[in-house]
């Protein structure tokens, strides 16, 4: 069984290469950030008290984030592993998720870690476009990686692509300084528990994705 966690800054590819591990391995990508836009989506009380903390580019405080993350681990489908993409992202969030590990008796199995330099992941950021579907959410890049069929509608249903809120100058600052103060000390946390996989995410998605399953052994 694979159950995966994916650390590395925001634009490192975190969601372009869980997405593709999904398909490899037949086990869904869960990823905490769209389970938010979802609620955002919803209008569901939770959904507006967290999007201030998104749209400046913080962390939505509390337990809030391990209480949708037990409740979606506990779906049928991610029964056989999952790849959490954006959880955790504190060192209290990776004590919460060994708990929710240990309650639903799904050890972590690989940690992989996507490096990118903080000049790269701003160039991807400033340059990514969404789609606004927020049951498809499939990324795009201006310059990297455009959609194909029209320059601003989704490749996948057709829907108006768009930059996220949290894509401007200042958000992006504020993310990976967040990133650094707050995420990279599991960095450490995963390398001393032998779980970290260790790749360079700077390399073309086809490439990372394969560091990614030779690391993994798969
Ligand atoms: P993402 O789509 O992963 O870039 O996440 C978008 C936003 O959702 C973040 O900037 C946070 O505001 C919120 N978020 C995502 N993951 C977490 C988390 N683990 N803890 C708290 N807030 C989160």
């Amino acid at each position: 069984m694979h159950n995966l966690v994916m650390i590395g800054p925001q634009g490192s590819g975190k969601g372009t290469q869980s997405e593709l591990l999904s398909l490899k391995l037949n086990i869904p990508q869960v990823t905490l950030g769209t389970l938010f836009r979802a609620e955002i989506g919803r209008k569901s009380d939770l959904g507006l008290e967290a999007q201030g903390y998104m749209d400046r580019g913080e962390l939505v405080p509390g337990e809030v984030g391990s209480k949708i993350m037990l409740e979606r681990l506990s779906k049928p489908d991610a029964m056989n592993g999952a790849i959490l993409d954006g959880f955790p992202r504190t060192l209290d969030q990776a004590d919460s998720l060994e708990n929710i590990s240990k309650t639903l008796s799904r050890p972590l199995t690989d940690v992989i870690y996507l490096r990118v330099s903080d000049d790269e992941a701003i160039r991807r950021l400033s340059g990514r476009r969404v789609c606004t579907n927020t049951g498809c959410e499939q990324n795009y890049h201006l310059q990297y990686n455009p959609p194909h069929k029209s320059p601003d509608h989704c490749d996948k249903c057709g829907s108006p692509i768009a930059q996220r809120t949290d894509d401007t100058p200042d958000a992006i600052t504020k993310r990976l300084a967040i990133y650094h103060q707050e995420t990279v000390p599991l960095i450490e946390l995963y390398r001393g528990q032998g779980l970290l996989r260790e790749v360079d995410g700077e390399k073309p998605i086809g490439e990372v994705q394969t560091q990614i399953l030779t690391a993994m052994g798969v």
